[in-house]
């Protein structure tokens, strides 16, 4: 029976490491690539799911918002890599991480295509709480 898949990675710069554990084989979580304007000037592929548990460790972060301001895009503050993006729901820290962490070391599903600006705010959120793991070790409450 399938029990856990763990990967680990890295920003560019090594400050930040990454390590995610998560219920479901590895070629089974598909990067998924945002096709907002903000996504597209600066690109990225998330993975995400329910039971992923992704803990950053590492130095200091910025982070962006775009849009509506929902979501977070955290990067590392010395390279600028993107990390994970995150979105505080029920007071809990969730989160989707950055594929290009992991460079060529995992072999993921297919890319999927998302356009998130066709669902509201309020529909966005839901879906997240659906999808995104746990993110943590970057931002409280
Ligand atoms: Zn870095
Ligand atoms: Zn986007």
């Amino acid at each position: 029976m399938f029990k856990q898949s763990i990967i680990q990675g890295s920003c560019g710069c090594g400050q930040w490491q990454v390590n995610v554990r998560v219920d479901r084989p590895i070629d089974d979580l598909n990067p998924r690539i945002c096709d907002c304007d903000y996504c597209r000037a600066y690109p990225s592929a998330i993975i995400s799911d329910p039971s992923m548990e992704i803990d950053l460790t590492g130095g200091e972060f910025t982070f962006d918002q775009n849009g509506d301001r929902l979501a977070k895009f955290y990067r590392c503050k010395s390279c600028g890599d993107l990390l994970a993006v995150g979105c505080f729901i029920e007071d809990v820290l969730r989160g989707a991480v950055s594929s290009s962490l992991f460079g060529e070391n995992y072999r993921f599903g297919e890319p999927l295509h998302i356009q998130p600006w066709l669902l509201s705010s309020k529909e966005r959120l839901k879906r997240w709480g659906k999808l995104w793991g746990m993110l943590n070790g970057i931002e409280k409450t």
